[in-house]
Protein backbone atom coordinates (compact mmCIF):
# COMPACT_ATOMS: atom_id res chain seq x y z
CA UNK A 1 0.00 0.00 0.00
CA UNK A 2 1.64 3.38 -0.43
CA UNK A 3 0.49 6.75 0.36
CA UNK A 4 -0.65 9.04 -2.09
CA UNK A 5 2.44 11.47 -3.42
CA UNK A 6 0.99 14.63 -3.49
CA UNK A 7 3.25 17.71 -4.85
CA UNK A 8 4.29 20.35 -2.47
CA UNK A 9 2.70 23.83 -3.70
CA UNK A 10 4.87 26.86 -2.14
CA UNK A 11 2.91 26.96 0.91
CA UNK A 12 2.68 31.11 3.35
CA UNK A 13 3.63 29.11 6.45
CA UNK A 14 1.94 31.02 9.31
CA UNK A 15 4.47 33.28 10.92
CA UNK A 16 4.52 32.37 14.84
CA UNK A 17 5.43 34.32 17.75
CA UNK A 18 6.75 32.50 20.98
CA UNK A 19 6.48 33.26 23.85
CA UNK A 20 6.84 31.54 27.44
CA UNK A 21 4.37 31.15 29.88
CA UNK A 22 4.76 31.58 33.07
CA UNK A 23 4.31 27.55 33.87
CA UNK A 24 7.68 27.19 31.76
CA UNK A 25 5.50 25.39 28.67
CA UNK A 26 6.63 27.30 25.43
CA UNK A 27 3.26 27.99 23.83
CA UNK A 28 3.14 29.95 20.06
CA UNK A 29 0.36 32.42 19.09
CA UNK A 30 -0.74 32.31 15.54
CA UNK A 31 -0.19 35.82 13.66
CA UNK A 32 -0.84 34.60 10.04
CA UNK A 33 -2.30 31.21 8.76
CA UNK A 34 -1.86 29.48 5.98
CA UNK A 35 -4.84 27.91 4.32
CA UNK A 36 -3.03 26.25 1.55
CA UNK A 37 -1.33 23.26 3.65
CA UNK A 38 -4.59 21.19 4.28
CA UNK A 39 -4.73 21.60 0.25
CA UNK A 40 -1.74 19.37 0.08
CA UNK A 41 -1.78 16.97 3.07
CA UNK A 42 -5.96 16.56 2.69
CA UNK A 43 -5.51 13.77 0.00
CA UNK A 44 -2.93 12.11 2.13
CA UNK A 45 -4.59 12.20 5.59
CA UNK A 46 -7.61 10.76 3.71
CA UNK A 47 -5.55 7.85 2.26
CA UNK A 48 -4.14 7.57 5.99
CA UNK A 49 -7.70 7.06 7.22
CA UNK A 50 -8.83 4.72 4.66
CA UNK A 51 -5.97 2.80 5.41
CA UNK A 52 -6.49 2.40 8.73
CA UNK A 53 -10.26 2.10 8.81
CA UNK A 54 -11.70 -0.59 10.90
CA UNK A 55 -15.50 -1.25 9.30
CA UNK A 56 -17.56 -3.96 11.44
CA UNK A 57 -16.56 -6.39 8.67
CA UNK A 58 -12.61 -5.70 9.54
CA UNK A 59 -12.90 -6.27 12.74
CA UNK A 60 -15.21 -9.47 12.78
CA UNK A 61 -12.59 -10.79 10.81
CA UNK A 62 -9.99 -10.05 13.05
CA UNK A 63 -12.19 -11.44 16.03
CA UNK A 64 -13.13 -14.38 13.67
CA UNK A 65 -9.16 -15.01 12.87
CA UNK A 66 -8.20 -14.57 16.76
CA UNK A 67 -10.56 -17.02 17.71
CA UNK A 68 -9.11 -19.52 14.83
CA UNK A 69 -5.70 -18.69 16.10
CA UNK A 70 -6.24 -19.42 19.44
CA UNK A 71 -7.52 -22.86 18.15
CA UNK A 72 -4.82 -23.78 15.98
CA UNK A 73 -2.28 -22.71 18.81
CA UNK A 74 -4.30 -24.75 21.11
CA UNK A 75 -4.32 -28.12 19.10
CA UNK A 76 -0.07 -28.27 18.43
CA UNK A 77 2.78 -26.38 19.49
CA UNK A 78 3.78 -24.06 16.53
CA UNK A 79 0.52 -24.56 14.85
CA UNK A 80 -0.57 -20.63 14.80
CA UNK A 81 1.04 -17.49 15.27
CA UNK A 82 -0.48 -17.53 18.98
CA UNK A 83 1.63 -19.69 20.89
CA UNK A 84 -1.18 -20.51 23.83
CA UNK A 85 1.73 -20.80 26.03
CA UNK A 86 0.69 -22.98 28.95
CA UNK A 87 0.81 -20.73 31.95
CA UNK A 88 0.90 -24.03 34.72
CA UNK A 89 -1.66 -21.46 36.92
CA UNK A 90 -4.32 -24.33 37.49
CA UNK A 91 -5.28 -23.08 40.82
CA UNK A 92 -6.06 -19.74 41.18
CA UNK A 93 -6.24 -17.41 44.32
CA UNK A 94 -9.27 -18.19 46.29
CA UNK A 95 -8.64 -14.97 49.44
CA UNK A 96 -7.54 -18.24 51.91
CA UNK A 97 -3.92 -16.73 51.13
CA UNK A 98 -1.99 -15.50 53.79
CA UNK A 99 1.49 -14.56 54.80
CA UNK A 100 4.03 -12.18 53.25
CA UNK A 101 4.98 -11.97 49.55
CA UNK A 102 7.30 -10.42 47.56
CA UNK A 103 6.74 -9.87 43.39
CA UNK A 104 8.96 -8.44 40.68
CA UNK A 105 7.54 -6.80 37.98
CA UNK A 106 9.56 -6.76 34.49
CA UNK A 107 7.97 -4.93 31.97
CA UNK A 108 9.37 -3.27 28.89
CA UNK A 109 9.39 0.07 30.20
CA UNK A 110 8.98 -0.33 34.06
CA UNK A 111 10.06 -2.82 36.88
CA UNK A 112 8.65 -3.04 40.09
CA UNK A 113 9.14 -4.34 43.60
CA UNK A 114 6.22 -4.98 45.69
CA UNK A 115 5.96 -7.17 49.12
CA UNK A 116 2.18 -7.81 50.65
CA UNK A 117 0.84 -9.07 53.77
CA UNK A 118 -2.01 -11.30 52.93
CA UNK A 119 -4.46 -11.83 55.90
CA UNK A 120 -6.91 -14.46 54.56
CA UNK A 121 -10.47 -14.35 53.70
CA UNK A 122 -11.20 -11.66 56.33
CA UNK A 123 -8.38 -9.46 55.92
CA UNK A 124 -7.61 -9.80 52.49
CA UNK A 125 -4.52 -7.67 51.57
CA UNK A 126 -3.11 -6.26 55.18
CA UNK A 127 -0.54 -3.99 53.57
CA UNK A 128 1.34 -3.18 50.77
CA UNK A 129 4.64 -1.53 49.52
CA UNK A 130 5.99 -1.20 46.14
CA UNK A 131 8.45 1.07 43.99
CA UNK A 132 8.73 1.45 40.59
CA UNK A 133 11.70 2.76 38.59
CA UNK A 134 12.28 2.99 34.99
CA UNK A 135 14.61 0.46 33.51
CA UNK A 136 17.63 2.26 32.69
CA UNK A 137 18.09 2.56 28.62
CA UNK A 138 21.77 0.71 28.56
CA UNK A 139 20.15 -2.20 30.47
CA UNK A 140 18.23 -3.23 27.47
CA UNK A 141 21.13 -3.82 25.19
CA UNK A 142 23.32 -5.17 28.59
CA UNK A 143 24.40 -8.47 29.20
CA UNK A 144 21.98 -11.44 31.06
CA UNK A 145 24.19 -11.24 33.97
CA UNK A 146 24.02 -7.21 33.98
CA UNK A 147 20.10 -7.32 33.81
CA UNK A 148 19.60 -10.03 36.29
CA UNK A 149 21.99 -8.33 38.83
CA UNK A 150 20.05 -5.04 38.48
CA UNK A 151 17.16 -6.47 39.41
CA UNK A 152 18.09 -8.67 42.45
CA UNK A 153 19.84 -5.43 43.85
CA UNK A 154 16.68 -3.07 43.50
CA UNK A 155 14.76 -6.76 45.67
CA UNK A 156 17.86 -6.68 47.68
CA UNK A 157 17.88 -2.75 48.73
CA UNK A 158 13.95 -3.28 49.05
CA UNK A 159 13.69 -6.03 51.09
CA UNK A 160 15.83 -4.73 53.65
CA UNK A 161 13.64 -2.04 54.05
CA UNK A 162 11.62 -3.93 56.82
CA UNK A 163 8.75 -1.84 57.28
CA UNK A 164 5.51 -3.50 58.76
CA UNK A 165 6.59 -6.62 56.82
CA UNK A 166 7.89 -9.94 59.26
CA UNK A 167 8.26 -13.10 57.73
CA UNK A 168 8.80 -16.09 60.52
CA UNK A 169 11.71 -17.03 61.59
CA UNK A 170 12.89 -20.19 59.07
CA UNK A 171 11.23 -19.12 56.07
CA UNK A 172 12.04 -17.93 53.13
CA UNK A 173 10.82 -14.62 51.76
CA UNK A 174 8.95 -16.16 48.01
CA UNK A 175 8.32 -13.94 45.03
CA UNK A 176 6.25 -14.18 42.07
CA UNK A 177 8.32 -12.97 39.24
CA UNK A 178 6.37 -11.37 36.60
CA UNK A 179 7.90 -11.43 33.41
CA UNK A 180 6.58 -9.75 30.66
CA UNK A 181 8.52 -11.16 27.28
CA UNK A 182 7.58 -14.52 25.83
CA UNK A 183 8.47 -17.56 27.86
CA UNK A 184 8.00 -21.34 27.10
CA UNK A 185 7.12 -22.22 30.73
CA UNK A 186 8.07 -25.71 32.12
CA UNK A 187 6.57 -25.65 35.49
CA UNK A 188 5.27 -22.88 37.67
CA UNK A 189 8.19 -21.84 38.76
CA UNK A 190 10.64 -22.18 35.39
CA UNK A 191 10.41 -21.01 32.18
CA UNK A 192 12.61 -20.84 29.10
CA UNK A 193 13.08 -17.23 27.21
CA UNK A 194 12.10 -17.68 23.64
CA UNK A 195 12.75 -13.84 22.28
CA UNK A 196 13.14 -10.29 23.65
CA UNK A 197 10.62 -8.06 22.39
CA UNK A 198 9.79 -4.27 22.78
CA UNK A 199 13.47 -2.73 21.90
CA UNK A 200 15.04 -5.24 24.25
CA UNK A 201 18.36 -6.86 22.65
CA UNK A 202 19.96 -8.45 25.80
CA UNK A 203 22.69 -10.89 24.88
CA UNK A 204 22.71 -14.34 26.45
CA UNK A 205 19.32 -14.53 28.02
CA UNK A 206 16.96 -16.40 24.79
CA UNK A 207 16.79 -20.10 25.47
CA UNK A 208 18.00 -20.25 29.22
CA UNK A 209 15.26 -20.39 32.06
CA UNK A 210 14.88 -16.88 33.57
CA UNK A 211 14.41 -18.17 36.77
CA UNK A 212 17.42 -19.73 36.76
CA UNK A 213 19.20 -16.36 35.74
CA UNK A 214 17.53 -14.49 38.59
CA UNK A 215 18.37 -17.24 40.81
CA UNK A 216 22.11 -17.00 39.87
CA UNK A 217 22.40 -12.99 40.34
CA UNK A 218 20.62 -13.59 43.93
CA UNK A 219 23.62 -16.06 44.44
CA UNK A 220 25.54 -13.50 43.52
CA UNK A 221 24.24 -10.87 46.33
CA UNK A 222 23.78 -13.56 49.02
CA UNK A 223 19.96 -12.51 48.36
CA UNK A 224 18.28 -15.97 50.24
CA UNK A 225 15.05 -15.87 48.70
CA UNK A 226 13.24 -17.97 45.82
CA UNK A 227 11.14 -17.76 42.88
CA UNK A 228 8.02 -19.51 43.67
CA UNK A 229 5.82 -18.69 40.47
CA UNK A 230 7.28 -17.18 37.23
CA UNK A 231 3.84 -15.29 35.23
CA UNK A 232 3.69 -13.35 32.59
CA UNK A 233 2.27 -9.87 33.47
CA UNK A 234 -1.58 -10.87 31.72
CA UNK A 235 -1.92 -13.98 33.97
CA UNK A 236 -1.08 -11.93 36.96
CA UNK A 237 -3.33 -9.26 35.82
CA UNK A 238 -5.54 -12.38 35.73
CA UNK A 239 -4.87 -13.79 39.07
CA UNK A 240 -5.09 -10.65 40.65
CA UNK A 241 -8.60 -9.34 39.66
CA UNK A 242 -9.84 -12.72 40.38
CA UNK A 243 -8.85 -12.20 43.61
CA UNK A 244 -11.97 -9.96 44.07
CA UNK A 245 -14.25 -10.98 41.23
CA UNK A 246 -15.15 -14.96 40.04
CA UNK A 247 -16.46 -13.58 37.26
CA UNK A 248 -12.96 -12.54 35.86
CA UNK A 249 -12.20 -14.53 32.97
CA UNK A 250 -9.92 -12.65 30.46
CA UNK A 251 -7.28 -10.44 31.35
CA UNK A 252 -5.33 -8.40 28.83
CA UNK A 253 -2.17 -5.90 29.06
CA UNK A 254 -1.75 -2.60 26.81
CA UNK A 255 1.56 -0.86 28.04
CA UNK A 256 4.55 -0.74 26.46
CA UNK A 257 3.74 -4.10 24.56
CA UNK A 258 0.31 -6.03 24.77
CA UNK A 259 -0.60 -9.48 25.50
CA UNK A 260 -3.75 -11.76 26.84
CA UNK A 261 -4.79 -14.89 28.32
CA UNK A 262 -7.74 -16.89 29.96
CA UNK A 263 -9.05 -19.50 31.85
CA UNK A 264 -9.50 -22.24 29.57
CA UNK A 265 -10.39 -25.79 30.24
CA UNK A 266 -7.96 -28.46 30.43
CA UNK A 267 -9.81 -30.82 28.01
CA UNK A 268 -10.37 -27.91 25.40
CA UNK A 269 -6.25 -28.11 24.88
CA UNK A 270 -5.23 -31.29 22.59
CA UNK A 271 -1.78 -30.53 22.79
CA UNK A 272 -2.07 -31.03 26.60
CA UNK A 273 -1.76 -34.86 26.69
CA UNK A 274 -3.25 -36.31 29.55
CA UNK A 275 -6.82 -37.31 31.15
CA UNK A 276 -8.46 -34.21 32.33
CA UNK A 277 -12.03 -34.21 34.33
CA UNK A 278 -14.00 -31.38 32.69
CA UNK A 279 -14.05 -28.75 35.40
CA UNK A 280 -10.15 -28.59 35.85
CA UNK A 281 -9.01 -25.68 34.10
CA UNK A 282 -5.68 -23.39 33.30
CA UNK A 283 -4.82 -19.82 32.26
CA UNK A 284 -3.24 -20.16 28.89
CA UNK A 285 -1.47 -17.23 27.64
CA UNK A 286 -1.84 -16.02 23.95
CA UNK A 287 0.79 -14.02 23.28
CA UNK A 288 -1.29 -12.11 21.15
CA UNK A 289 1.31 -9.98 20.02
CA UNK A 290 2.65 -11.89 17.39
CA UNK A 291 -0.98 -12.39 15.82
CA UNK A 292 -0.93 -10.64 12.09
CA UNK A 293 -4.17 -11.76 10.31
CA UNK A 294 -6.53 -9.01 8.57
CA UNK A 295 -4.86 -6.44 10.22
CA UNK A 296 -5.21 -3.00 7.84
CA UNK A 297 -1.61 -1.67 8.04
CA UNK A 298 0.11 1.32 6.05
CA UNK A 299 3.26 2.15 4.38
CA UNK A 300 4.74 4.06 8.08
CA UNK A 301 3.79 0.40 9.58
CA UNK A 302 5.77 -1.95 7.16
CA UNK A 303 8.72 0.53 7.09
CA UNK A 304 8.89 0.78 11.16
CA UNK A 305 8.78 -2.73 11.22
CA UNK A 306 11.85 -3.14 8.59
CA UNK A 307 13.50 -1.07 10.81
CA UNK A 308 12.88 -2.23 13.84
CA UNK A 309 15.45 -5.18 15.64
CA UNK A 310 12.45 -7.75 15.11
CA UNK A 311 10.93 -7.24 11.60
CA UNK A 312 8.47 -9.27 10.71
CA UNK A 313 7.54 -10.21 14.32
CA UNK A 314 5.25 -8.91 17.00
CA UNK A 315 2.75 -7.50 14.19
CA UNK A 316 -0.20 -6.95 16.15
CA UNK A 317 1.99 -5.66 19.24
CA UNK A 318 3.19 -2.93 16.88
CA UNK A 319 -0.34 -1.73 15.70
CA UNK A 320 -1.70 -1.74 18.69
CA UNK A 321 0.56 -0.93 21.81
CA UNK A 322 2.02 1.98 23.19
CA UNK A 323 5.45 1.61 22.37
CA UNK A 324 5.00 2.43 19.03
CA UNK A 325 2.02 4.52 18.46
CA UNK A 326 4.03 7.39 18.61
CA UNK A 327 6.17 6.21 16.33
CA UNK A 328 4.12 5.35 13.42
CA UNK A 329 2.50 8.48 13.57
CA UNK A 330 5.79 10.37 13.63
CA UNK A 331 6.59 8.35 10.21
CA UNK A 332 3.13 9.59 8.90
CA UNK A 333 3.86 13.21 9.79
CA UNK A 334 7.36 13.15 8.88
CA UNK A 335 5.88 12.12 5.51
CA UNK A 336 3.14 15.03 5.21
CA UNK A 337 6.07 17.30 6.34
CA UNK A 338 8.56 15.86 3.67
CA UNK A 339 6.11 15.74 0.37
CA UNK A 340 2.80 18.04 1.91
CA UNK A 341 4.72 20.94 3.37
CA UNK A 342 2.96 20.06 6.69
CA UNK A 343 5.16 22.18 8.74
CA UNK A 344 6.26 24.23 6.65
CA UNK A 345 9.60 24.52 3.39
CA UNK A 346 11.69 23.06 5.89
CA UNK A 347 11.32 20.05 7.56
CA UNK A 348 11.78 20.23 11.66
CA UNK A 349 15.29 17.96 11.79
CA UNK A 350 14.33 16.70 14.97
CA UNK A 351 11.20 14.80 13.44
CA UNK A 352 13.49 12.56 11.94
CA UNK A 353 14.64 11.03 15.13
CA UNK A 354 12.95 7.28 15.47
CA UNK A 355 10.69 7.23 18.70
CA UNK A 356 10.93 11.39 19.14
CA UNK A 357 7.59 11.12 19.58
CA UNK A 358 5.93 8.92 22.24
CA UNK A 359 2.39 7.75 22.80
CA UNK A 360 2.15 10.09 26.07
CA UNK A 361 2.46 12.80 23.71
CA UNK A 362 -0.34 11.72 21.26
CA UNK A 363 -2.65 11.43 24.59
CA UNK A 364 -1.32 14.54 25.65
CA UNK A 365 -1.80 16.61 22.35
CA UNK A 366 -5.57 14.32 22.02
CA UNK A 367 -6.56 15.94 25.32
CA UNK A 368 -5.89 19.49 24.33
CA UNK A 369 -9.48 21.29 24.59
CA UNK A 370 -8.00 24.88 23.91
CA UNK A 371 -9.39 26.54 21.23
CA UNK A 372 -5.98 27.52 18.87
CA UNK A 373 -4.87 23.74 20.36
CA UNK A 374 -2.00 25.09 22.55
CA UNK A 375 -0.79 21.95 23.89
CA UNK A 376 -0.75 20.83 20.66
CA UNK A 377 1.46 23.40 19.45
CA UNK A 378 3.81 23.07 22.78
CA UNK A 379 4.32 19.48 22.42
CA UNK A 380 5.18 19.29 18.46
CA UNK A 381 7.85 22.41 19.30
CA UNK A 382 9.09 20.89 22.90
CA UNK A 383 9.39 17.48 21.53
CA UNK A 384 10.12 17.79 17.91
CA UNK A 385 11.03 21.38 17.22
CA UNK A 386 8.21 21.72 15.15
CA UNK A 387 6.37 24.89 14.69
CA UNK A 388 3.19 24.98 13.83
CA UNK A 389 -0.31 26.25 12.83
CA UNK A 390 -4.07 25.71 13.89
CA UNK A 391 -4.27 24.01 10.48
CA UNK A 392 -1.36 21.62 10.89
CA UNK A 393 -2.43 21.09 14.38
CA UNK A 394 -5.82 20.20 13.44
CA UNK A 395 -3.77 17.59 11.01
CA UNK A 396 -2.05 16.37 13.81
CA UNK A 397 -4.32 15.80 15.84
CA UNK A 398 -6.42 13.78 12.80
CA UNK A 399 -3.02 11.83 12.28
CA UNK A 400 -3.08 10.71 15.70
CA UNK A 401 -6.49 10.07 15.92
CA UNK A 402 -6.35 7.81 13.12
CA UNK A 403 -3.49 5.25 14.72
CA UNK A 404 -5.34 5.74 18.29
CA UNK A 405 -8.55 4.92 16.86
CA UNK A 406 -7.12 1.91 15.04
CA UNK A 407 -5.59 0.46 17.43
CA UNK A 408 -8.39 0.78 20.21
CA UNK A 409 -10.52 -0.78 17.91
CA UNK A 410 -8.43 -4.01 16.52
CA UNK A 411 -7.39 -4.36 20.89
CA UNK A 412 -11.10 -4.51 20.91
CA UNK A 413 -11.76 -7.06 18.47
CA UNK A 414 -9.06 -9.66 19.89
CA UNK A 415 -10.86 -9.50 23.34
CA UNK A 416 -13.76 -10.50 21.12
CA UNK A 417 -11.99 -12.79 19.58
CA UNK A 418 -11.59 -14.43 22.90
CA UNK A 419 -14.70 -14.46 24.38
CA UNK A 420 -16.47 -16.15 21.30
CA UNK A 421 -13.30 -18.85 21.18
CA UNK A 422 -14.38 -19.51 25.02
CA UNK A 423 -18.46 -19.07 24.21
CA UNK A 424 -18.49 -21.64 21.05
CA UNK A 425 -16.96 -24.32 23.43
CA UNK A 426 -18.96 -23.82 26.67
CA UNK A 427 -21.91 -22.24 25.52
CA UNK A 428 -23.51 -19.41 27.29
CA UNK A 429 -20.78 -19.18 29.97
CA UNK A 430 -19.57 -16.22 28.59
CA UNK A 431 -22.24 -14.40 27.13
CA UNK A 432 -24.93 -15.86 29.19
CA UNK A 433 -24.03 -14.70 32.34
CA UNK A 434 -21.34 -11.43 33.53
CA UNK A 435 -18.22 -11.64 32.58
CA UNK A 436 -14.89 -9.82 33.11
CA UNK A 437 -12.17 -8.69 31.25
CA UNK A 438 -9.47 -7.49 33.20
CA UNK A 439 -7.04 -5.16 31.99
CA UNK A 440 -3.91 -3.39 32.53
CA UNK A 441 -0.84 -1.57 31.48
CA UNK A 442 -0.17 2.22 31.25
CA UNK A 443 -1.57 2.83 27.48
CA UNK A 444 -5.31 1.41 28.67
CA UNK A 445 -5.06 3.23 31.82
CA UNK A 446 -3.85 6.74 30.70
CA UNK A 447 -5.32 6.57 27.23
CA UNK A 448 -8.91 7.93 27.42
CA UNK A 449 -9.61 7.98 23.43
CA UNK A 450 -8.23 5.09 23.34
CA UNK A 451 -10.32 3.25 25.85
CA UNK A 452 -12.94 4.55 24.26
CA UNK A 453 -12.35 3.24 20.96
CA UNK A 454 -11.81 -0.22 22.51
CA UNK A 455 -15.12 -0.26 24.04
CA UNK A 456 -16.74 1.16 20.81
CA UNK A 457 -15.68 -1.88 19.04
CA UNK A 458 -16.38 -4.79 21.52
CA UNK A 459 -20.46 -3.29 21.36
CA UNK A 460 -20.32 -3.20 17.83
CA UNK A 461 -19.23 -6.60 17.69
CA UNK A 462 -21.16 -8.31 20.53
CA UNK A 463 -25.18 -7.99 20.21
CA UNK A 464 -26.84 -6.17 22.40
CA UNK A 465 -28.49 -8.13 25.35
CA UNK A 466 -25.26 -10.09 25.40
CA UNK A 467 -22.71 -6.82 25.88
CA UNK A 468 -24.66 -6.01 28.64
CA UNK A 469 -22.76 -9.04 30.37
CA UNK A 470 -19.73 -8.04 29.48
CA UNK A 471 -17.84 -6.09 31.63
CA UNK A 472 -14.27 -4.46 30.94
CA UNK A 473 -12.70 -3.23 33.84
CA UNK A 474 -9.49 -1.34 34.52
CA UNK A 475 -7.49 -3.63 37.26
CA UNK A 476 -5.14 -1.22 38.79
CA UNK A 477 -1.91 -2.82 39.54
CA UNK A 478 -3.52 -6.22 39.93
CA UNK A 479 -0.03 -8.03 37.95
CA UNK A 480 2.15 -6.91 40.92
CA UNK A 481 -0.58 -8.46 43.90
CA UNK A 482 -1.39 -11.35 41.36
CA UNK A 483 1.87 -12.35 41.02
CA UNK A 484 2.65 -12.68 45.21
CA UNK A 485 -0.68 -14.11 45.18
CA UNK A 486 0.30 -16.87 42.73
CA UNK A 487 3.44 -17.22 44.64
CA UNK A 488 1.52 -17.73 47.49
CA UNK A 489 -1.08 -20.15 45.94
CA UNK A 490 2.00 -21.48 44.84
CA UNK A 491 4.31 -21.61 48.20
CA UNK A 492 6.75 -24.50 48.66
CA UNK A 493 5.50 -24.56 52.24
CA UNK A 494 3.07 -26.59 53.48
CA UNK A 495 0.61 -24.55 54.74
CA UNK A 496 0.34 -20.80 54.13
CA UNK A 497 0.67 -18.36 57.65
P1 LIG B 1 5.25 -1.67 31.29
O1 LIG B 1 4.87 -1.79 29.87
O2 LIG B 1 6.70 -1.41 31.50
O3 LIG B 1 4.77 -2.81 32.12
P2 LIG B 1 3.15 0.25 31.83
O4 LIG B 1 2.07 -0.75 31.86
O5 LIG B 1 3.13 1.33 32.87
O6 LIG B 1 4.60 -0.35 31.88
O7 LIG B 1 3.06 0.95 30.40
C1 LIG B 1 3.94 1.94 30.01
C2 LIG B 1 3.53 2.38 28.63
O8 LIG B 1 2.24 2.99 28.68
C3 LIG B 1 4.45 3.42 28.04
O9 LIG B 1 5.47 2.81 27.28
C4 LIG B 1 3.53 4.22 27.14
O10 LIG B 1 3.51 3.66 25.86
C5 LIG B 1 2.15 4.04 27.73
N1 LIG B 1 1.75 5.26 28.44
C6 LIG B 1 2.25 5.75 29.59
N2 LIG B 1 1.67 6.92 29.90
C7 LIG B 1 0.78 7.19 28.93
C8 LIG B 1 -0.12 8.26 28.65
N3 LIG B 1 -0.23 9.31 29.46
N4 LIG B 1 -0.88 8.17 27.56
C9 LIG B 1 -0.78 7.13 26.74
N5 LIG B 1 0.07 6.11 26.92
C10 LIG B 1 0.84 6.12 28.00
MG1 LIG C 1 3.57 -4.20 32.83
Amino acid sequence: MSVIMATATSLAVGSIRSRRSTSGVTRFKMAVRSSSISVAVAPMLTKLQQDCATPLPVLRSVADSMSADMRAGLAVDGGSDLKMILSYVDSLPTGDEKGLFYALDLGGTNFRVLKVQLGGKDERVISTESEQLSIPQELMSATSEELFDFIASVLENFAQKGGNFNLPPGRKGEIGFTFSFPVKQTSIDSGILIKWTKGFAVSGTAGKDVVACLNEAMDRKGIDMRVSALVNDAVATLAGARYWDDDVMVAVILGTGTNACYVERMDAIPKLQGDFSPSRRTIVNLEWGAFRKGLPLTVFDRDMDAASINPGEQIFEKTISGMYLGEIARRALMYMAEEGSLFGKSVPEKLSLPFVLRTPDLSAMQQDTTDDLQTVGSVLYDVAGVESDLNSRKIVLEVCNTFVKRAGRLAGAGIVGILQKIEEDTKGAIFGKRTVVAMDGGLYERYSQYRRYLKEAVAELIVPETSRNIVIEHSKDGSGIGAALLAATNSKYERNL
